[in-house]
């Protein structure tokens, strides 16, 4: 009877081990990760069969396998348990507003002789250097850079000037008639409707002035004054993007997966904002080349993520491969709470995988600074945008080598929660996603449906 027993533990042991490891491997087949999924069907094969073996052993060899197990069972628990990788929380909140003017997309709209120009250079000297370098690449979607494709840079710039026609429409007329809503049905409302309009998380916080610009850099208004937003809430919302084609990064599809994501957010954003000002409120989508906010910074406070070491909101769900959009508002509204997931600064402090593979030297390797009262990373703007006008599209390759940046399915998700709660886990989450994924980005070659979007 003892031995029967012994027989169903082990081989149900064995059986889920095998079956957990060989769906990770279908999993990653189906991502196209074929490393992932030949290791995975390898640690199947080699970690469930002992289990199987010893079945046919004598039942003194099955108990001392079995405490074994329960051994490297309670060692792992004790180990999850490790008080390790603590980060402190807070000190995160700039004492001053940034210059819309002073970052590089609004640099490089800056036309050579223009006022704009002659002012912009006249008050930041230090940048033209930098500035006149990079004009004299071959520059974003041009034909002469890196890796040059008229198909897929023609259909970035088609999502591009579709961002760009709706640019003009971030704000408009509010309704004379104002329907009363309470905080609650505003709330649910709103972001149920980004939910159904394609938004993968929505996000409510107070508008705080560090979150919004101090002066127009680009994007409707008068380029360089001072920009007073009043609205009492910003609604913030993640748009998922590809993670077949980010993994092409730095090759020409990542630059249509960017402009393509620009346009969804773009779209929700405005759909918002007209919904909200038919209710007789006022509201203002802030989309791609017409923000009036920091979207990283609101997105953060309304509990959508953390500022990771590239500088970019990193959600729990698809780490920084997402884009994100923004619509400020006065309509009632209930704000949620920071998610202060410091497992996640602390998954960055260990990680730098990122920063190692990042072809311009932008991001930093070592650990967060006091910038302008925050403690922070950031990345160095010039240097990855010089990147970009080298290659002629987004780069990406940041975001595709990280290891948050993995679909959402249940193997994954597994592992996000255990990062999430112990400090041990996610130094062995990171070892395994050096095993499983690499530790160096490698292009992927180009899937066949990607293949079919040229001619
Ligand atoms: S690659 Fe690593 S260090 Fe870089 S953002 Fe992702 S988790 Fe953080
Ligand atoms: S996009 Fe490319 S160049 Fe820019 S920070 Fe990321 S890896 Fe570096």
């Amino acid at each position: 009877m003892m031995n029967l027993i012994a027989n169903i533990l082990l081989f149900s042991m064995g059986l889920v081990t095998f079956l957990s490891l060989v769906t990770f491997a279908v999993l990653s087949l189906r991502e196209g990760e074929r490393r992932a999924a030949g290791l995975a069907f390898v640690l199947a094969i080699a970690l469930s069969s002992p289990f199987f073996l010893v079945t046919l052993s004598t039942l003194q060899v099955k108990w001392i396998f079995s405490g074994t197990i329960g051994a490297i069972g309670f060692l792992g628990l004790f180990l999850f348990l490790l008080p390790i990788g603590r980060v402190e929380r807070g000190h995160d909140l700039p004492l001053k507003r940034f210059d819309e003017r002073d970052i590089v997309f609004a640099r490089r709209r800056l036309i050579p002789g223009s006022p704009e120009f002659e002012a912009y250079y006249a008050m930041r000297p230090e940048n033209r250097t930098i500035d006149d370098k990079r004009r004299a690449l071959p520059g974003l979607l041009s034909t002469e850079s890196l890796h040059a494709d008229p198909n897929f840079f023609a259909a970035a710039k088609a999502s591009f000037a579709l961002t760009e026609a709706m640019r003009e429409e971030v704000d408009g007329p509010v309704s004379g008639e104002r329907m009363e809503l309470s905080p609650d049905q505003g709330t649910s409302m709103i972001k149920g409707l980004a939910q159904y309009y394609g938004a993968v998380t929505v996000g409510i916080c107070e508008l705080q002035p560090y979150h919004v610009y101090s002066h127009i850099g680009r994007g409707s208004g008068t380029y360089g004054a001072p920009i007073h937003l009043d609205h009492r809430y910003a609604i913030a919302f993640t748009v998922e993007m590809d993670y077949e084609i980010m993994r092409q990064a730095p090759k020409a599809p990542v630059v249509m997966e960017s402009a393509r994501r620009y346009v969804q957010a773009a779209t929700i954003g405005l759909q918002l904002g007209y919904h909200i000002r038919s209710l007789g409120y006022p509201a203002r989508a802030h989309i791609d080349g017409n923000y009036r906010v920091i979207a990283p910074l609101v997105a953060r406070d309304a509990g959508l993520g953390e500022i990771g070491r590239m500088g970019i909101l990193m959600t729990p769900r698809l780490g920084p491969r997402v884009r994100l959009g923004v619509v400020t508002t006065d309509l009632p509204l209930i704000p949620d709470e920071r998610r202060y997931d410091t497992s996640m600064l602390d998954f960055c402090r260990i990680c730098v995988k990122c920063a190692e593979n990042c072809p311009s030297q932008a991001i930093p390797t070592d650990d967060r600074h006091e910038i302008d009262g925050a403690i922070r990373w950031r990345i160095n703007a010039d240097k990855c945008f010089h990147y970009w006008n080298v290659i002629g599209t987004d780069c990406g390759i940041c975001m595709s080598v990280c290891p948050f940046s993995h679909p959402d399915h249940c193997g994954h998700s597994l592992i996000r929660w255990a990062i999430q709660r112990s400090g041990y886990a996610r130094r062995a989450a990171l070892w395994l996603d050096d095993h499983f994924y690499g530790r160096k980005h490698i292009p992927r070659p180009m899937l066949d449906w990607i293949q079919k979007l040229t001619v």
